[in-house]
């Protein structure tokens, strides 16, 4: 019987086991949850934290100094946090018993900015799109050494750190100098506004002290004015290009375009004018000559109170006057301005110390073109050998193909006039294809005759320029021109034939049967 009993017993027992086993698995299972809602409880409970931005940092006392909104407070430093780590600028976030909990990082957005300059190795100066300027501290990732006036950062301003540099490709190429190589020889026709552009510009670069002893004011710089393709880049380029071999270094050229300035940048162009100049006296200060050319000149700096657009007029003009007379210690820097309508730029851009020099670039006449044509079309070009027979000598030979492309495009004859132009005032004229004549469509026409001559060496063998090609180059470039004037507007004729006098009411192309 107690063998039974033993059993029961046993049975017994092995069933409260199981029981009991399971008993502390709920336990378990009970207690970890109350683990967890607990946390979710200390969480809801958990007062907001607090995120400041890391001033400095005091390793001895295992503080920080940290700018809560625009307070500046200094906190502790939670224990497990390695206080190493915290780098000047970055965000912290602060616990209820204002404590230093964790390390956020640098922000990864805020305020674009452009450095004006650069203060020792951990400041900069620089300007936000507002205007204001600012000194801000340079947070860790910047502090390389590798910033440049001009260039833009993302910054916080009211904390007073630069984060970022950020490259805008767009504005990193309009503020990419170049070094050009354009002599003075290389132009044609425009002798006389070359030696006044030298007066100008070399004089005062070259004997600052002459001008200084005799209390003139330097020029700042010059604008040069005329019709579009006459030379007016190429001459700018010169002046670089001259000013480099003076000073036996190179002379850096800031090329901008008026209305790619104000198109790209819409509501950013006085910033970014800002960012040209600092760029240019940041050069400049090595003692490098730097040229800055603003092509299109009207489209910027536009007679204030026209109402073409406000901010042209409002801002653009007043911060290229401010930058402009900001130049007078800076005798490195000079301004070019191009521009086919300078009745449209605002006059105090124009004034003593300013952009005083005007200079008019006209289209070529005769005696001017072949000058130009004399710079293309040289000897040493292969010439067709008959021609060549013919009038005795390589020379002559080009001598004769320039004379013929100058009949053409000098003949003024009923049976060559292009367009009858009226006047708003009432008059007529009548426009003939030297009245299209640039310097740049010579170019276009010698070019467009040497390959033909190339094509007609590959079709026949025979080699050499003709008279034939020349024509077919002067035909060509005329038709262009006339297609292109079919298309514009009669206030972009007058621009382009240099109308003075009257507006264009209407054009009439001429038939000729
Ligand atoms: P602009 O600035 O007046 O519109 P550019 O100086 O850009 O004109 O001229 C365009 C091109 O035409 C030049 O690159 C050059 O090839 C040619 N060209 C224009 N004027 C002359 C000139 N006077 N002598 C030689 N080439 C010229």
């Amino acid at each position: 019987m107690p063998d039974q009993n033993t059993a029961q017993l046993r049975l017994q027992i092995s069933g409260l086991e199981e029981k009991n086993g399971n008993l502390t698995d709920a336990l378990i299972r009970a207690r970890k949850q109350i683990i967890d809602l607990q946390a979710e409880v200390d969480m809801i409970n958990r007062p907001p934290s607090t995120i400041g931005v890391l001033v400095s940092a005091h390793p001895l006392t295992l503080e920080v100094e940290v700018l809560i909104g625009s307070r500046r407070m200094r906190l502790p430093v939670a224990p497990d946090l390695d206080f190493t780590a915290l780098s000047p600028g970055s965000l912290l976030r602060i616990d209820e018993r204002q404590t230093v909990a964790q390390s956020l990082g640098f922000p990864r957005e805020g305020t674009l900015a452009t450095v004006l300059e650069v203060l020792g190795n951990d400041r900069v100066l620089a300007a936000s799109n507002n205007g204001a300027d600012h000194i801000l501290h340079l947070a860790g990732p910047l502090r390389h050494g590798t910033l440049r006036a001009g260039d833009n950062i993302m910054c916080d301003p009211r904390a007073g750190f630069a984060y970022e540099r950020i490259v805008r490709t767009d504005v990193e190429d309009l503020l990419t100098p170049e070094v050009p190589d354009v002599p003075y020889s290389a132009i044609g026709g425009l002798d006389e506004q070359i030696a006044q552009v030298r007066d100008a510009i070399e004089l005062p670069f070259t004997h600052p002290e002459l001008f200084r002893r005799y209390d003139l004011r330097p020029p700042r710089g010059i604008l040069l004015y005329g019709p579009p393709g006459s030379g007016k880049t190429l001459i700018a380029k010169a002046v670089a290009t001259a000013l480099s071999a003076e000073h036996s270094q190179k002379t850096y050229f800031i090329s901008i375009k008026g209305p790619e300035l104000l198109n790209k940048f819409v509501g950013e162009t006085e910033r970014h004018i800002r960012a040209i100049f600092t760029r240019a006296r940041a050069l400049a200060s090595s003692d490098v000559p730097v040229v800055i050319f603003f092509d299109e000149m009207e489209a910027l700096f536009r007679t204030r109170g026209t109402g073409i657009s406000s901010d042209v007029e409002t801002m653009i003009v007043p911060q290229l006057l401010a930058e402009m007379d900001g130049l007078e210690a800076m005798e490195n820097v000079v301004v070019i301005g191009a521009s086919n309508r300078p009745d449209m730029i605002d006059p105090a851009v124009l004034r003593p110390g300013r952009l005083d020099v005007r200079i008019r670039i006209d289209r070529p006449n005769r005696r001017q073109a072949h000058d130009i044509f004399t710079k293309y079309l040289t000897p040493d070009l292969p010439i067709s050998p008959e021609l060549i027979a013919v009038e005795g000598s390589a020379e002559a030979a080009v001598e004769l193909l320039i004379e013929r492309a100058l009949d053409r495009l000098y003949v003024r004859d009923s049976a060559s006039a292009l367009f009858e132009i009226r006047l708003t005032n009432g008059q007529f004229d009548i426009l003939y294809p030297s009245d299209l004549v640039s310097g740049a469509m010579i170019a276009g026409i010698v070019e467009r005759a040497k390959k033909a001559a190339i094509k007609d060496s590959l079709a026949t063998g025979e080699s050499g320029l003709t008279t034939a090609h020349v024509l077919k180059g002067v035909e060509e470039e005329m038709r262009e021109s006339l297609e292109l004037a079919s298309t514009t507007t009669p206030e972009e004729w007058a621009r382009t034939v240099g109308l003075r006098g009257g507006e264009v009411a209407n054009i009439t192309p001429i038939q000729h049967d």
